[in-house]
């Protein structure tokens, strides 16, 4: 599958690691829109939110399990925003789930 994130996920292309487990990777956004933005993808292929299942769930379950322990590794003890960007309209332009954590500076509060 011509995946950008499933080729990430494969190391077929690089990427700034913070966190990787068997399931999950979590790597430095290559535009980062705050001083810390990285986003964190299950390995296997889930094309966004919407394709969340009762069989899939449990990877999201452990990326929300990680997700603090990397705000901790980042020192965002002040506050972080996570964000998942679905379809068109959210201007989603990777089509593999995946949450962003966006932090260190005061964020905007403007969530649309
Ligand atoms: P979204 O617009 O929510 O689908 O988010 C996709 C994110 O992936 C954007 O913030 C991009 O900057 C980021 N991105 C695209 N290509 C790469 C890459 N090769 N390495 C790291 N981040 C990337």
């Amino acid at each position: 599958m011509d995946c950008l994130f499933c080729k990430i996920a494969a190391g077929e292309i690089p990427s700034q690691k913070v966190y990787e487990d068997e399931e999950i990777l979590a790597f430095r956004d290559i535009a980062p829109m705050a001083p810390v933005h990285i986003l964190v993808i299950p390995k296997a292929h889930i094309g966004s939110v919407d394709e969340i299942t009762p069989e899939n769930s449990n990877l999201v379950a452990h990326i929300f399990q990680v997700i603090p322990q990397i705000a901790r590794a980042e020192k965002l003890e002040k506050g972080y925003r996570v964000v998942s960007n679905c379809g068109e309209h959210a201007g989603q332009s990777v089509h593999h789930l995946h949450f962003h954590i966006l932090g260190g500076r005061q964020l905007s509060l403007e969530m649309a």
